[in-house]
């Protein structure tokens, strides 16, 4: 259904007949985190994540698994370490 809240016009799975059924009737803003990512847009001078409704949410575990500008790798030890990807890099998978 298309939201009528925040991002109005936007098909999304939390609008229902009776309003946005996420936490608190909204979707929230992207955290530093998100910064670079290709995966957010603006609506009325703040900008929100495409794919999530609650950015802050999916940092608490380790790294966003839908990112655009981070690989998560997992090391040796077994913890989730960040890597930033670089525009270049993309660029060049594209190319091939
Ligand atoms: S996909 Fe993840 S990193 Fe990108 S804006 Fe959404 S929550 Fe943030």
């Amino acid at each position: 259904m298309k939201c009528v809240t925040i991002k109005k016009g936007v098909d999304c799975a939390f609008m229902v007949s009776e309003g946005c059924s996420y936490k608190g009737g909204q979707c929230y803003p992207v955290v530093e985190k998100c910064e670079g990512c290709e995966r957010t847009s603006e609506f009325d001078g703040k900008v929100y994540c495409n794919s999530y409704p609650e950015p802050e949410a999916k940092w608490d575990h380790g790294a966003c698994n839908f990112a655009t500008h981070i690989q998560a790798v997992v090391d040796k030890a077994g913890k989730v370490k960040v890597n930033p990807l670089k525009a270049s890099k993309r660029a060049a998978k594209g190319r091939k």
